[in-house]
């Protein structure tokens, strides 16, 4: 039902594309990052909670419809539908419905329930599209309050050091997430601009987040608070006279990415934090066998090698050349990241 193209993934029933990566008339959008919701399709449709992201990212003049998870509608005789992908708020597995035959589209996902992203919900398919962004043995995640202690006590003892702490964050998913479980107590959370605009249209939809203060306000005598804070921002940021505001000051990333000591790292920082809005090893290989499904074809990431990995478990699966990029895509091609 689904074939691969060099504008996409396309179901030719319905001319629709999944998170098209060339200019299509119709999009179904998995969720806001920049690889998967990119400018230019004639119509979008993405889960409502996407849809205010998509404009501030895409411009508000673009066509989009939302829907709500679970919610079906038909065309040209396909059903379609979004279920929740667990990976940040809005995201969706989107699930077509055709003579029968099931497929899945995973976009990225997550296992682990953050307590601010509906839970990854998974679902019965024929075929699945997976993400692969981790799908190697060696990436396994610790329990996410096992990390935020970890970032606590760093937060507590840089405080204490009369330091700040800057953790590089995507303004989108990543930043919300730490900011989650940051423990308020030790201090006061500032964000860069790119982050608090990104919160700002999260909270006018009801997503009820921490408090934040935006950095861009911060003005002279306040001193021991910002020696005292904690600052989410990107990490171009980070690494630019932007951050002087701050001094003197520690850094960390938090990314899957941080379980390879410092292998895919972009930039050095003071400290590394294993933290990902994508499923590990485990998470990948349980909700594949979840979706009943024999055939798998497996996208960006470890595709090559978790495919034929799956193909040895006995299932029909392949690899599939995309333009999805993985855990770093929100830090290279967002419009928002300065
Ligand atoms: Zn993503
Ligand atoms: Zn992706």
């Amino acid at each position: 039902m689904l074939s691969f193209n060099e504008n996409g993934i396309y179901c030719a029933q319905a001319d629709v594309y999944i998170d098209p990566w060339k200019r299509v008339d119709n999009a179904l959008i998995t969720h806001a990052h920049a690889d998967h919701a990119r400018w230019g399709m004639k119509h979008y449709v993405a889960h409502k909670d996407s849809v205010p992201v998509m404009k501030l990212r895409l411009g508000g003049n673009i066509k989009i419809r939302g829907v709500a998870y679970g919610e079906v509608f038909s065309v040209n005789g396909v059903n379609i539908s979004f279920h929740p992908a667990g990976h940040i708020i809005g995201s969706a597995q989107i699930r077509l419905e055709y003579k029968g035959e099931v497929w899945v589209v995973s976009g990225d996902y997550k296992i682990e329930d953050d307590g601010l992203t509906e839970v990854f919900e998974p679902v019965k398919c024929h075929a699945f599209i997976t993400e692969s962004t981790f799908g190697l043995p060696i990436y396994q995640w610790r329990p996410q309050a096992e990390i935020f202690a970890d970032i606590n006590a760093w937060w507590r003892e840089n405080a204490d050091n009369g330091r700040a702490s800057l953790i590089s964050a995507y303004s989108l998913g990543k930043a919300q997430r730490i900011l989650y479980g940051l423990d308020q107590s030790i201090g006061t959370v500032f964000t860069h601009a790119a982050v608090e605009n990104t919160n700002a249209v999260l909270r006018k939809q009801g997503i009820a987040l921490p408090p934040t203060q935006s950095a861009e306000s911060i003005g002279g005598g306040r001193k021991t608070e910002i020696s005292r804070s904690l600052v989410l921002a990107p990490p171009s940021a980070i690494s630019s006279a932007w951050a002087s505001r701050f001094e003197p000051f520690a850094t960390a990333v938090a990314s899957g990415w941080m379980n390879l000591r410092g292998g895919r790292m972009r930039r050095p920082a003071d400290k590394g934090f294993v933290l990902s809005d994508h499923a590990d090893w485990a998470g990948l290989n349980l909700a594949i066998k979840e979706t009943g499904a024999e055939r798998i074809f497996v996208t960006h990431g470890y595709s090559e090698l978790f495919a034929r990995y799956l193909r040895e478990q006995g299932y029909d699966a392949r690899p599939v050349e995309t333009q999805f990029i993985g855990e770093e895509s929100d830090l290279q091609a967002s419009p928002d990241v300065k």
